[in-house]
């Protein structure tokens, strides 16, 4: 029985494949420094960020760079990975950050500003 889609991390086949071809085209060097680059403009509109500027769409924008060409970064290195494995890794790691919050039956999660907050 397949499992519902759970969050804004799951990966299907489709988009695999998608992700696999631009390492196909672009090749596996390109793409890891485009990697390298995406995370780095992420990292730049985060310093704006903190120096003031208003820029959450900006930062939306590289968080999805990020993310796809961090899941084409897994392509390259695991080449016989599922969508399945990866996100099993991310729920794993999910589920330890949850952990984490303990107790979550006291744990608050609310949001503010855009972005998820921890009260207890
Ligand atoms: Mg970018």
């Amino acid at each position: 029985m397949p499992r519902a889609n759970k969050g804004f991390i799951r990966l299907d086949y489709d988009q695999m494949c998608i992700l696999g071809g631009a390492v196909d085209v672009w090749g596996e060097d390109a793409q890891s420094r485009m990697a390298i680059e995406e995370m780095a403009e992420l990292t730049k509109e985060l310093c704006k960020h903190y120096r003031g500027e208003v820029n959450q769409a900006s930062i939306i924008d590289e968080c999805a760079d990020v993310m796809i060409t961090v899941a084409q970064v897994a392509c390259i290195y695991a080449p016989s990975f599922s969508p399945e494995q990866l996100n099993e890794a991310i729920e794993i790691k999910m589920a330890r950050l949850k952990d984490r919050l303990h107790p979550p039956d006291v744990i608050e999660i609310k949001r503010g500003k855009g972005r998820p907050s921890v009260e207890d």
